[in-house]
């Protein structure tokens, strides 16, 4: 959707006049005409509103958009959603806030999907003559690749599909891509991979992916993400109302896939590995069964005590070949428990990490980027619910320790690099879509980590 954000226009461009509650009341004061409309629309320059106000020939002459309280880029995310087609610029702009971000939210809020549609027309656009939009464009076109990944049904989003993807990442910025499929996730030690995916047809092979950036001085960013390109749950299969929205268990792979895109287009100062398991979490003669114990690629054994709780194993082996990389820094994104939604709801995305300065610097990071987080304890004693009777830890927690997200990131700890490691259990959806913000695929949290990134790395 960076197509939205124009640095360079010299055609007519609708005036966008964007005020505070308090600009929008003094201004409507001063103009009658304005003020019944408004009066008619309701339009009072709360958050996200917008009055579109017609010249004398019933043509749209200029727009009015409600900022509320305190002005922040953020809101312009709504923008979109409530102008008709054409070209727009702003005329009057919050202080303190750049275009460039203002560019960055209007973009975000453009974002639709509509791959299985026939085109519904034009979309309005923004005007930002002489700003520098690389940035903004390169965010907004990672996170519109992430939630058209994440919203594509898994008949068209399977384990090559993805493969596709990040090889056409790789191209684009010269990265290096391994691609390690089928009964070669063996041969290669991936065995929990292997395990997992193995049942899925032939065509949809479980795969490891891995891309390399970056010069060999630089220190290692390694983000893992899961993707499971669709979870029937496996031999413990879902109820039909906890299926439906698998296609989207692949999200923390697009996400992953988002992010490191990002640092490549801004060309940071790090390198960067991207490891995605993949794999159909499906159900044949050849599916992991419960009871099974699997091997892991850092040797620990698993016993599978639930086929449904499958995103952690593959990710055991990821966050392991990760930590082979030494990484100055380990993120891994995925899509892992109902819990987490439980404890949060579908905004508020926990993070997990033992790291008290690298928790700060996210929870700041996502602050100023209206990309919401909430940190969450690696809390040891509930790590005995993972004890297993025949094997070292077991994917299933007791019962007692309740705390299902936690759980699940204690399990994820015991495979972790050393040093700096955080997890993120993200929904990658919007149940309720609102302006600028639709029902279905969102990006979460990876423009939060891009500017931790730049920022810690600069
Ligand atoms: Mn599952
Ligand atoms: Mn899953």
């Amino acid at each position: 959707m960076s197509d939205v954000i124009l640095e360079t226009w010299d055609g007519p461009a609708v005036p966008i006049h964007a005020l505070s509650e308090e600009a929008a009341a003094a201004r409507l004061e001063a103009d009658p005409f304005e003020k019944a409309l408004a009066a008619t629309a309701d339009f009072k320059g709360r958050a996200g509103q917008a009055l579109l106000v017609p010249g004398a020939d019933g043509a749209l002459a200029h727009v009015l958009f409600g900022l509320g309280a305190k002005a922040e880029a953020a809101v312009f995310r709504a923008l979109p959603a409530r102008l008709p087609a054409g070209t727009y610029r702003l005329e009057t702009a919050p202080e303190g806030v750049g275009i460039e971000r203002i560019a960055l939210y209007f973009a975000l809020g453009s974002y639709r999907f509509d791959r299985y549609k026939a085109r519904d027309g034009e979309r309005p656009k923004l005007a930002c003559p002489g700003a520098d939009l690389a940035e903004a464009r390169a965010v907004a076109h990672a996170c519109a690749l992430a939630r058209d990944m994440v919203n594509t049904p898994a008949n068209d989003m399977g384990p090559r599909q993805i493969e596709t993807i990040a090889r056409e990442i790789a191209e684009q910025y010269g990265a290096q891509a391994t691609v390690i499929a089928g009964d070669g996730l063996l041969e290669a030690n991936y065995p929990a991979v292997h395990a997992v995916g193995r049942a899925a047809h032939p065509d949809r092979a479980p795969r490891m992916i891995e891309l390399a950036w970056g010069e060999a001085d630089k220190p290692l960013v390694a983000i893992v993400g899961k993707g499971v390109v669709f979870d029937t749950g496996g031999l413990d299969i879902k109820p039909s109302a906890g299926m439906r929205l698998m296609k989207k268990d692949m999200g923390g792979a697009a996400h992953a896939l988002a992010l490191g895109r990002m640092i490549m287009a801004a060309g940071l100062p790090v390198r960067v590995a991207v490891l995605c398991p993949l794999v159909e979490n499906a159900i044949s003669g050849d599916a992991m069964r419960p009871g099974d114990v699997l091997a892991t690629r850092k040797g620990l054994t698993v016993e599978v005590g639930n086929t449904d709780a499958e995103g952690r194993l593959i990710l055991a082996d990821a966050l392991t070949r990760a930590g082979e990389l030494s990484p100055a820094l380990t993120i891994d994104l995925a899509t892992l428990t109902g819990a987490a939604r439980i404890a949060l709801g579908p905004q508020v995305i926990p993070f997990y990490t033992d790291d008290d300065e690298l928790a700060a610097h996210i929870e700041a990071a996502a602050a100023a980027e209206a990309d919401p987080v909430w940190r969450m304890p690696l809390w040891k004693s509930y790590a005995e619910a993972l004890d297993s009777d025949v094997a070292d830890l077991k994917n299933d927690p007791d019962a007692w320790a309740q705390a299902g997200s936690v759980t699940a990131a204690l399990f994820l700890q015991r495979f972790a690099p050393p040093g700096p490691w955080v997890h993120l259990d993200i929904f990658a959806w919007n149940p309720k879509g609102r302006p600028g913000v639709p029902t279905g695929a969102e990006a979460q949290t990876i423009r939060a980590l891009y500017r931790m990134i730049r920022e810690r790395f600069a």
